[in-house]
């Protein structure tokens, strides 16, 4: 696994050194819009905490964390007004098609794009 890079992309917009379109934010979860959408919505959604890959965060987050995260997944659906028809997809590592090394899944709904 590789270490956590302080200045990926997604690190700099947790620290509000990038810009994002933020659809939801709590204590747990930021979740914004995907720059190159392949559906008609599109978000990412990432833990606030150094985490490089779904194995990592399920590793090495603390249970709480963990639900936390996973819980706002599911009321950035409801806040999107997809809750009834989504899907929820993680890429992980080089060989899965992981390009952001700061744990993220992707929330997709609509028509591909
Ligand atoms: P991965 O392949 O790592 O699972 O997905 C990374 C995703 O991050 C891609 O869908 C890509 O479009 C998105 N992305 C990359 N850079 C940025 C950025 O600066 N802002 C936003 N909002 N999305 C980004």
């Amino acid at each position: 696994m590789p270490l956590y890079d302080r200045n990926n992309i997604f690190a700099r917009i947790l620290r509000g050194e990038a810009p994002c379109t933020k659809v939801y934010e709590d204590e747990f979860a930021l979740a914004f819009n995907d720059i190159r959408p392949k559906a008609r919505v599109h978000v990412l959604a990432i833990p606030k905490g150094e985490y490089v890959s779904l194995i990592d965060f399920s590793q090495s987050a603390p249970p709480e964390t963990v639900a936390g995260f996973w819980r706002a997944v599911t009321k950035v659906a409801e806040q999107l007004g997809v809750a009834d028809g989504y899907r929820v997809s993680s890429n992980v590592g080089p060989g899965g098609g992981q390009v952001v090394f700061h744990f993220h899944v992707h929330i997709l709904s609509g028509p591909r794009t």
